[in-house]
């Protein structure tokens, strides 16, 4: 049984002390939720001030991108070791904003995954199809291209930690969300390419969490899906009592 993950991608909003204020706030009022992974991703800028202000919490602290490499002459990247070090557990990696105004590819997404992991933090990999592709029919022909080029090399232990995001491209940030059943079938389909490839027992403990719109009022339709474990909430996670609700509708008690 998997543990619903839900996961809070900032993008570019909140300055230091914003992260501050919030994150303090929802420690608190998240402190008697055992049963949901409570995850926030604020800005480079803020990941260390999180983290310290989630200290000794049930909220973990991701950052929204990495480099893969180490250290170097790379002006503004930032390598997963010093993300690590900053207090982040997670790492988004290859989010579709990052795809298609930062040109990253399957092939730099898998230098970062690998990376990530290299450095101790758990990746959270996101993949989706366009709106041009699924209406071509190419939805899973997309998901498996990622997958097999995002994930090549990775073990199946490495496979069973990470965090998968489907995210339909078309659906984030546009208030039109994937209704539960095009969600459960990219679910589906991704379980049973992850069993494919890595193992039946890896693949159930792969996190695959769904991204796109996610609101308080559509989250418990989609995580009630057999093969939707959670979410990556953009929009609807920067306010605080949104993001308390949708973690607590996400319940597998549905509290
Ligand atoms: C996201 O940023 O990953 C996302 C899904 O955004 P939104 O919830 O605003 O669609």
């Amino acid at each position: 049984m998997r543990t619903p993950f839900i996961c809070a991608n900032w993008k570019m909003y909140k300055t230091v002390a914003e992260t501050v204020k919030y994150v303090k706030e929802l420690r608190g009022l998240v402190k008697d939720v055992a049963d949901v992974e409570i995850v926030v991703a604020p800005p480079f800028t803020a990941v260390h001030a999180a983290a310290e202000a989630a200290r000794n919490s049930n909220v973990l602290i991701a950052a929204q991108d990495c480099y893969w490499e180490r250290e170097g002459a790379f002006t503004g990247e930032v390598a997963p070791g010093m993300i690590r070090e900053a207090g982040a557990e997670y790492v988004i990696v290859g989010h579709s904003e990052r795809r298609t105004l930062f040109g990253e590819t399957d092939a730099t997404v898998n230098r970062k995954t690998v990376a990530a992991f290299a450095a101790g933090l758990t990746p959270i990999v996101c993949i989706g199809e366009t709106l041009d592709q699924r209406e071509r029919n190419e939805t899973l022909e997309v998901l498996d291209r990622q997958i097999k080029a995002g994930l090549d090399g990775l073990t199946g232990e490495q496979l069973g930690l990470l965090v998968i995001a489907y995210e339909p491209v078309w659906a984030i940030g546009t208030g039109r969300n994937a209704t539960p059943a095009q969600a459960a079938e990219a679910h589906g389909h991704i379980r049973q390419r992850l069993r494919q490839w890595f193992g039946g027992e890896a693949a159930e403990q792969c996190h695959v969490i769904y991204g796109g719109s996610v609101k308080v009022d559509n989250i418990r339709d989609l995580v009630s899906q057999p093969d939707v474990d959670g979410a990556l909430v953009g929009g609807a996670s920067l306010d605080i009592r949104s993001f308390v609700e949708i973690v607590s509708r996400a319940r597998p008690t549905g509290v």
